[in-house]
């Protein structure tokens, strides 16, 4: 499934890289644990890291009720959503020709707020998503606790992917330089999980 990038989607700088295919853009987004989230407060746009899952061809963002940013994008401000992944650095023989192999996409749009059956059904694909079947497990959220998240839906329809893997792009005239050139590869990495016993609680650190 693609489609033509709209007039402020398309990539300008190495637009061979670039990519406006839905699956592809899903597919970052899905297999990145965090997003960054810009809205636009007035004269000043901010940008905040964010939890995000996918329903379909949206994405999901919940968080504290209060938070500048979920009360900015309920009111439907323009905004924007990235994410990436860095899969190795590139190291050339020139300085100039240093790089990254990465997969990024950005989505542009304006957020929707969700209504409450729509909202818990949110709460419950973003436990699954980072943490299959948990949600069964685990006390659900009180009246109270469901009254302070709130989750929009951001639209994936206008986006744009970029993305570059391979080797350095030397220079011919670099290539005999006596110094090391190549890729280091770099991945996420989940490592043993560490109990908690429960007997010893960080009350004053709750939330994000
Ligand atoms: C990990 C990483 C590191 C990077 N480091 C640099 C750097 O140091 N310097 C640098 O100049 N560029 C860097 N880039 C590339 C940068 O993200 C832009 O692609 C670049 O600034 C050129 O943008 P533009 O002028 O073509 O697009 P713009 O005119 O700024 O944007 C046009 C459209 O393309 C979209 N778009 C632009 N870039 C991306 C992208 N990466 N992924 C998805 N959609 C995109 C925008 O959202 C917009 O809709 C990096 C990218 C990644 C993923």
């Amino acid at each position: 499934v693609s489609g033509p990038p709209s007039q402020r989607t398309r990539v300008r700088r190495v637009p061979a890289r670039a990519a406006y295919d839905r699956v592809v853009v899903q597919e970052i987004f899905d297999e990145a644990l965090v997003c960054h989230v810009c809205v636009v407060d007035g004269e000043q746009p901010i940008v905040v890291p964010t939890l995000h899952a996918r329903d379909g061809d949206r994405l999901l963002l919940h968080g504290s009720a209060a938070s500048r940013a979920m009360r900015l994008l309920a009111a439907g401000v323009p905004a924007a959503v990235c994410a990436t992944h860095i899969d190795g650095l590139v190291l050339a023989r020139s300085a100039f020709f240093h790089s990254v192999n990465y997969r990024s996409a950005v989505a542009l749009g304006a957020a929707s707020p969700m209504d409450d059956e729509t909202k818990l059904a949110a709460l419950r694909l973003f436990l699954e998503r980072y943490h299959p079947g948990r949600w069964n497990q685990v006390r659900q959220p009180s009246p109270q606790e469901f009254k302070a998240t709130a989750v929009v839906s951001f639209p994936l329809s206008e986006a744009s992917a970029k993305r570059r893997s391979g080797p350095p792009t030397d220079l011919a005239e670099d290539l005999g330089r006596d110094v090391w050139a190549g890729i280091i590869p770099l991945e996420l990495r989940q490592l043993p999980p560490v109990p908690h016993r429960g007997d010893e609680n960080a009350s004053e650190s709750r939330g994000r």
